[in-house]
């Protein structure tokens, strides 16, 4: 399979049909711009299922995305798309970065959800920008930010509503957008990347236990566990979490 871009949990790799892609899960998990680095076996295996679960699952809304079906248990086909370099950031509740930024306490629920758009380029460490950054570098035109944002908002929505029914309290997530090409002239903006553990924080409803990549950026031990207890909880019947070969 010809590898098209390797980041630091996926490899994208040459789709079998025109317009398709191949991403494939790694089980690296990296943290702080990958100051922090480490392997967790299977990891990459559980975010594919949880990733293709939840996708699958928007087909029952009218967000577009780029998911088409998932291949193996590391590899899933995707619509090809241009990524726009742009991180789309979802807070309901405040923790991580905001807190560090704006002395918001971890924990305190945000008075409606709350939108933040950061650059993707890891050499800058991934800085938070504003609409008109957005516009002065000219990375997304005004009518994608209209649908970038009206989208970015469903999904919270959605998550929001699909986790709580598994006892999962959804904290904020990141998502990337794609440009899809419709024809020789004309583009779509879908919904790309994945979904899972990695770019979402999940707390149990109940105990408000992290569920999610916090059990790695705070060396809180059992991020498997805790992965698998989402696929678990998501009726997802994982197989045997193997090495990578
Ligand atoms: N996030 C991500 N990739 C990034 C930065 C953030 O997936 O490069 C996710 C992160 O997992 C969390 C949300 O986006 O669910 C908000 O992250 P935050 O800005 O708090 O950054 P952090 O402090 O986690 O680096």
């Amino acid at each position: 399979m010809k590898l098209l871009y390797e980041g630091k949990a996926k490899k994208l790799f040459k789709g079998p049909d025109k317009g398709t892609v191949i991403q494939y899960f790694k089980d690296d998990a990296t943290a702080f711009n990958a100051q922090k680095k480490d392997t967790l076996q299977g990891k990459g295996i559980i975010n594919n299922y949880i990733s293709s679960s939840i996708f699958q699952a928007l087909d029952q809304t009218n967000i577009p995305h780029h998911f088409i079906r998932r291949l193996s248990d590391r590899e899933q086909l995707v619509k090809e798309v241009d990524i726009i370099p742009i991180e789309i950031i979802m807070r309901k509740v405040a923790a991580g970065s905001i807190c560090k930024r704006l002395g918001l306490i971890e924990g305190k629920a945000l008075p409606k959800p709350l939108i933040e758009f950061c650059l993707k380029n890891d050499v800058l460490g991934d800085p938070i920008i504003s609409r008109e950054h957005i516009e002065i570098m000219q990375l997304a035109e005004q009518s994608e930010m209209e649908a970038i944002t009206s989208i970015a908002f469903r999904v919270a929505d959605f998550l929001t509503g699909f986790f709580s029914m598994i006892h999962i309290q959804l904290i904020d997530f990141k998502i990337e957008f794609g440009r899809f090409k419709v024809s020789n002239k004309t583009h779509e903006v879908i919904l790309a990347d994945e979904i899972s553990p990695d770019n979402c924080r999940l707390w149990d409803i109940k105990t408000n236990q992290k569920l999610d990549k916090d059990r790695f950026r705070e060396d809180l031990g059992g991020l498997i566990e805790s992965y698998s207890d989402i696929a678990n909880r998501m009726s997802i019947q994982l197989p045997e979490l193997k090495a990578e070969k």
